[in-house]
């Protein structure tokens, strides 16, 4: 069976085997409109997929996915802000009181923003300027951690993606202004594909810690 094959096979049993209460509870969101309770920014990676990982169901999350789990900063020029407008979405349009950035480990994206200008030699154009948004913090990392392997570093580079995208989220005035009057709340995850361990990042320690 071929990868599309597969799909529909899926969408099929998808269908066949939809239980009665997510039926309805699909007809409920349908009528009433959605009211997700959290925005999560994830990586496009086909193996981190937030609605397995968190046991989603349709209206519970309203998903922004790009590679390596950006967010750019606010910016008023240009035309095709693509993350940008699906957060103005989920911010002023369903009014989502959870922003999550959701980084992972084995990140494709990270790893062609590590490898740099060597990247445009396969044909990348877009990706490396896009990723491109974390030079800075790949600076920081190779300079307070002068001895890491290529894996620790990429690692580091990971969840200082996360931190960045944080950072960048309070350049949106809406996010700021929601932030402070406690109306709207932003979390930094990261995600081990490897042992499915899930990490929260605390600002009080500056550091990532694994949930049980
Ligand atoms: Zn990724």
């Amino acid at each position: 069976m071929d990868a599309i094959e597969r799909m529909l096979t899926g969408y099929r049993a998808f269908r066949a085997n939809m239980p009665v209460d997510h039926h309805e509870r699909l007809s409920r969101l349908v009528k009433a409109g959605q009211s997700p309770q959290a925005a999560v920014i994830a990586c496009s990676d086909s193996r981190v997929d937030p609605a397995l990982v968190f046991s989603a169901e349709p209206g519970d999350i309203f998903m922004i996915r790009n590679v390596a789990n950006l967010v750019p900063p606010m910016e008023e020029e240009g035309t095709f802000h693509g993350t940008s407008a699906a957060l103005e979405f989920a911010v002023l349009g369903l009014n989502v009181p959870n922003i999550i950035v959701l980084g992972h480990a084995h990140c494709g994206g990270i790893h062609a923003m590590i490898r740099g200008a060597e990247v445009t030699k396969d044909g990348y154009k877009f990706v490396p300027a896009w990723v491109s948004m974390l030079s800075s913090a790949h600076r920081r990392v190779l300079a307070t951690m002068p001895d890491a392997s290529e894996e620790e570093t990429q690692r580091a580079c990971e969840r200082n993606a996360v931190l960045v995208s944080l950072e960048n989220l309070t350049t949106f005035p809406w996010i700021r202004e929601r932030m402070s009057n406690r109306s709207l709340k932003l979390h930094g995850w990261f995600f081990d594909i490897e042992t499915a361990q899930l990490e929260i990042y605390d600002a009080k320690t500056g550091g990532f810690e694994p949930v049980d």
